[in-house]
Order: structure tokens, then sequence, then C-alpha cells
């Protein structure tokens, strides 16, 4: 009796379903935003590596164009050095042409000459007068050179010297022997000379003479410009002292001053990620709770089950519905708990019917079993569950709770199945009633007759005693069929009215709500008009009900034979319209039950309250009539007449100050 414990039987437990209604897809891009941070840093790297490399290109441009232009500019001075020196000793050599020849050989007044004491204060490491046989006529300085006293200021590796020589007129020669070093260091100026290290090299490379000591620099950039023909097979070479440091020094700090801006950035970047995260996270919260308040406050149950079945999520109107919790029901297959046991093989086909997708558009009922093993009747809509991607992941069902709904169709259906027997029951007594009215006369008339033929033989002298006794049986029958036909009318008609105080606006609400049905099958339109302010009136409200109702269902048959469409084929809407009032007399209250049907078409009340007129097929014509004598019984009246506008309108009429002696009254008339 009790529904199947939890797990049931031949249901597959499986582990939690995967979460049915995964997040919308988010666009590539977003989805890839985390590599972002990854992907500026490498940039930035290859960004930095490129403009190191292209400034150490442009440094080392700019310095060898300055190089270039330096070097050109420095051999222009040197070999106008070179020639002046060159254009002094020429000089000196025609002075020393027109010298006496007496002092010729005089080396004191050769070292007294300011051309020679000026040049050996220049770069001259000596001087020599030579005679026309090359024979030495005077040399300066007087003692020989020692090898390298001379050149002792001039650094050992580039100690090689070089000389001029001029052409004395009258045979001989001058020859000035000079170091190269120290010609540069008197002329290189000092600017040039910090900035670059200054040589003369021979052609196979060795060094000549040099501004500094001659030590090699490495990863210099240089220059050679060729001194011809100052010094053949010479050349002047500029050394930068400065280095243009490598790209790879100055990377270090430009990475991190760049990660430390690249860092700042993407801090910001994150904030505002983490922002909208929690701005996200907030939004989503708040909707969930809005979610789960709406699903909660739903009196609608609701399942979603996925493609095989298996149910992945029921709201709490659901298990308030079944009796079981959601922790018990998630996660199960069919055949569920609150499958009834009897009936879990039609439950079984529905579940695949549905499975299949051919549930009932419109819904389908079914009736399933609480846990407490109360039986509940259900009307279950399915829908497909579709994901972001319109992909169907499963089946959404909204089941409502019908039982009371059910219940109330099934009372109701009772209530009518009663009430067309107390009619059918009412019509009889007024057949009946109608028959005895009718045979009363034929039989007063007969008894009569019979009376009268019996009192005229009982004159006569000897009358038939046979026939007599006859007549007199005759007689005595049709008086007894007289009391039969009478107490069957008693039979049929008496019911005993339970007269009471009753407010006719809910006998109205009832006798419509009744029809309610019946109505909408035939496309009527009820409107109630319910006076606020009625009195209360004492009658049988079942008997006042039973006329409503006949009014109104007869307003409806004459509203079936019209069509829904006008002349225009404009729709004409099917109208009844119920109203209470107090009447025009203040003694009397009023309902009055008007159609837009056809209409009475001259007929008078009396004429529609006669037994037996009907203009229905099917029709018994009793009903007026029946209404009729119902209200007469309760002191009031049924009018009828042609509403304003078209159709008919019945009005019936009860006083509203009778005293509950009525009954006595009601019994006086139905007797
Ligand atoms: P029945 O319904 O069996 O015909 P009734 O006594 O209730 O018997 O009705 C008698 C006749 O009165 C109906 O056949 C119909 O012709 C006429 N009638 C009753 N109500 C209306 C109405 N609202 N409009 C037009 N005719 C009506």
């Amino acid at each position: 009796m009790l529904a199947p414990a939890l797990p049931p039987p031949g249901a597959a437990v499986t582990p939690p379903p995967r979460p049915l209604l995964a997040l919308p897809p988010r666009p590539a891009l977003r989805r890839g935003l985390w590599a972002l941070p990854l992907l500026l840093s490498l940039a930035f790297v290859a960004l930095v590596l490129a403009w190191l490399r292209a400034n150490e290109r442009a440094d080392l441009e700019l310095q060898r164009l300055e190089l270039i232009s330096d070097a050109l500019s420095l051999e222009s001075q040197v070999g106008a050095r070179i020639e002046r020196e060159a254009l002094l000793l020429r000089e000196l050599a025609q002075r020393l042409g027109t010298e006496p020849q007496a002092l010729r050989a005089v080396t004191a007044h050769f070292a007294g000459l300011p051309e020679v004491q000026q040049g050996m204060r220049r770069f001259w490491l000596s001087v020599t007068w030579l005679d026309t046989a090359n024979r030495i006529q005077a040399h300066l300085p007087e003692q020989a050179p020692r090898p390298g006293a001379a050149e002792a200021s001039v650094p050992q590796s580039v100690g090689l010297s070089a000389h001029l020589s001029a052409a004395v007129p009258g045979g001989g020669a001058l020859v000035a022997r000079y170091s190269p070093t120290e010609m540069l260091r008197q002329n290189v100026p000092w600017w040039l000379a910090r900035k670059y290290d200054v040589r003369i090299v021979g052609i196979l490379g060795e060094v000549t003479a040099s501004t500094t000591d001659g030590r090699e620099l490495p990863d210099r950039q240089s220059y050679r410009i060729s001194m011809a023909p100052t010094f053949a097979d010479s050349y002047l070479e500029l050394i930068a002292r400065d280095r243009i440091a490598p790209w790879y020094r100055s990377f270090p700090i430009a990475m991190v001053a760049g990660f430390v801006l690249l860092i700042g950035a993407i801090t910001w970047m994150l904030r505002r990620q983490v922002l909208d995260v929690s701005r996200a996270e907030a939004a989503w919260r708040t909707e969930a709770a809005w979610r789960s308040a709406m699903e909660d406050s739903l009196t609608v149950g609701l399942r979603a089950r996925d493609l095989e079945g298996r149910l992945v999520y029921v709201n709490r109107a659901l298990t308030d519905m079944v009796g079981y919790s959601a922790d018990e029901l998630v996660g199960h297959m069919p055949p569920m708990a609150y499958w009834p046991a009897d009936d879990t093989e039609e439950s079984m086909q529905r579940h695949q019917r549905n499975m299949a997708g051919a549930a009932p558009r419109g819904g389908y009922e079914a009736r399933w079993q609480h846990r407490d093993g109360k039986r509940i009747d259900v009307m279950i809509f399915e829908a497909p569950l579709v994901d972001a991607g319109n992909r169907q992941i499963g089946w959404m069902g909204s089941i409502l709770d019908i039982t009371a709904t059910k219940r109330a169709e099934e009372r109701e259906r009772h209530q009518v199945d009663t009430m067309t027997h107390h009619a059918r029951l009412t019509m009889l007594g007024e057949v009946a009633s109608t028959l005895a009215h009718e045979l009363n006369q034929p039989l007063t008339a007969i008894s009569s007759y019979n009376a009268g033929v019996i009192n005229s033989m009982q004159r006569q002298a000897a009358p038939d005693p046979v026939l007599l006794r006859a007549l007199q049986r005759l007689g005595e029958q049709a008086a007894h069929a007289g009391r039969i036909v009478q107490r069957i009318r008693e039979f049929l008609t008496r019911r005993e009215p339970q007269l009471e105080a009753c407010a006719l606006n809910a006998v109205v609400e009832g006798g419509v709500a009744l029809l309610k049905r019946e109505l909408e099958r035939q496309r009527v339109h009820v409107d109630l008009h319910l006076c606020a302010d009625l009195p209360l009136v004492v009658a049988d409200a079942v008997l006042v009900e039973q006329v409503v109702i006949n009014l109104v269902r007869n307003a409806a048959d004459a509203l079936a034979e019209t069509s829904t469409h006008g002349i225009e084929s404009e729709p004409v809407e099917r109208r009844v319209e119920v109203r209470t009032l107090r009447s025009s007399d203040p003694r009397f209250v009023r309902i009055d039950v008007r159609d837009n049907g056809p209409g009475l078409e001259g007929r008078r009340v009396e004429a529609l309250c006669a037994a037996f007129y009907s203009t229905k097929r099917d029709g018994m014509g009793m009903g007026l009539a029946i209404c009729r004598s119902i209200l007469e019984a309760h002191h009031g009246a049924l009018d009828a007449s042609e509403a304003p506008g078209g159709g008919a309108c019945f009005s019936l009429t009860l006083p509203v100050d009778r005293v509950p002696t009525a009954q006595a009254a009601f019994e006086a008339e139905t007797a």
C-alpha cells in the first residue's frame, strides 16, 4: 500500500548526474584571455630586443660616420703639417745654401740657427747636413744619437722615426729625422685625442706612431685612411676609445623597467577582470536566489529529466506533491517511487512514449501516489529542454495537482445527476397533476352520469338488479380511478419544500456554475449582474435554483439555434445575462434571464408555460410550466417579454417578506 522504499526495485541508481544546464559557451576570444599577459610579455620582450638592437645599430652607424669625418679632417691636418715641416726644411736648406763657405762646417753655427732650434723644439729628432759626397757637414744633436735616447719619450712600440730631406743649393742635402708619434701628439687636437686612439700604421699593420701606448683596444670601431702621398704605404688609423655598449648590456634594465610597466598594466586589467567577475557573481547569486524563490513559490511541480529519463531536477512543489525529498528523487531512473504499484506498466509505457517525444502537446493526465499512500491526480505537460546551443538535452515537465478539481468535477456530475433526477420526478408530478386535472372532469362526469342512471333506475318499479349492481360497481370504479389519479399526483408532486432564508445571488451563482460546462460547450457566454444589497428571501433554494437553471438552459437552447456569424460574417457572441435586482415593488425581488437569441416571436408567457408546449425536437414542454408552479407556490410569478435589442427576457419575482409559515401555505398549495 505504501510506495516502494527508495531506491525502487530495478531503478538504476547512478552517481549524481553531471550538471544538465551548462553555462553558455563564451566567445573564443574571451576564453583565451588568460594567455594575454604571457603574450603581452613575449611581445614586449621581442619589442625591447628589436629596439635595443636598432639603437645599437644606429649608435654604431653614427660613431662610424663621425669616425670617417674625423679621420678625413685629421688626415688633411696631418698632411698639411708634414707639408709645412717640409717647407720649413726647404727654407732652411735655402738659407744654408746662401751661407758663407767658412761657416758651413761649423756645427755651432748650424746649431745656432733659429730654424734648426725651432725644428728641434718641435718634433725633430735630429737634423743632418750632408755635402755632395754625403759626408756629414753638421749634425744635431752634436753627439751621436744614442739609440733610443731621442725616442725616450716615445713609447718603444711606436718608436719608429721618419725623415724629411731638402736639397741645399750648391750641393748637399739637409735631412731631418723626426718622430711621427711626437708629431701626432703635438698636432692631434685634445678633443680628438680623447675620443680616438690615433695611429699611423704600415701596410702590414705595424704601428709606426700612436697617440697612446699602442695597446690594442678590442671591440672598438676603427677607420683607416691612406696617408699617401705624405707617407707612402702608411695609413692614418682612428680607433674609437668609446665602445658602443652591446644591446644586451642595456637589456636587463630595459626589461625591468618594461616589466614594471607591464605588471602595472596587467594588474589594472586583472583588477577590472576581478571586478567584472565579482559583479557577475553577485548578479548570478541574485538570479539564483530569485530563481529558487520563484521555483519554491510555484504551486506547479517542475521536473527535468535527461534524455535517458533520469531525473535531474525537481522543485519543492513536486517534492511536496509526492512526499519524497529531492535527494530521494534526483538521479533515479523509472520506475519512479511515486508511481502506483498497480499502475507501473501503464506508467512505464507513458514514460517511453514521452521519451520518444510523443507526449500530447496539450498535456496528459496521470495518477501518482504520495509517499503516505494517498492517490493524486496530476496533469503533466512535457516540453523539450534545450541548452544554449539549441541542442535538446532532456525534457522539462510541469505538473499540476488536479486531485481537488477532479473531485469537484465528480461532485458536480453527481449533483447534476441528482438534479436531473429531481427534475424528472417534478416533471412526472406535473404530468400526473395535469392528467389528474384533465381526467378529473371525465371521471366526475362518468360518476354523475352513473349516479343519474342509478337514481332513475331506482325510481323504476322493477329495476334490473344485475344492471343496477353493475352501475353501482361502475360508480365505485370511477371514484376509485379518481382517487388513484389523485394519490399518484400527490405522491409525485409532494416534495417537502425546505423553506429557509436564502440569498438569491448565491442561488443564481450556484445554478450558473452547474451549467458551466454545458454553456462552454455551446459557446454561450454568461454575464452575472448581481445586486449587492439584495434582501434575503424565504424560499426553497433548490427549487429556485432549478427555475434559474431551466431559464438559463432555455436561453442557451434558443441561442444554439442562432448562427455564430451574422449576415456580414461578423461574429455574433451568444450572450445570456442574468441579473438580480429589487423589483419596482419593494416587496419583491426579481431575477431577469435575458438572451440575444431569436426572441419570443409574439408568444405570450401563458402560451409558453402551457403544459407540453415545446418547439424543440426533443422538448417535453414542461419546463416553464414547472417553473411557474414553483414560483406560484412561493407566491411569486413568472413573466416573459421581448428584450429590447432582440432576444427574450424571462423575469421571476419572489416576495421578500414571506414568513416561514410559507411552509403551511406551500402545503396547502400543493395539496
Ligand atoms: P422545452 O424546453 O422542453 O421546450 P419549456 O417549457 O422549457 O419546454 O419551453 C417551452 C418553449 O418556450 C420552448 O420550446 C421554446 O419554444 C420557448 N422558449 C423558452 N425559452 C425561450 C427563450 N429564451 N427564447 C425563445 N423561446 C423560448
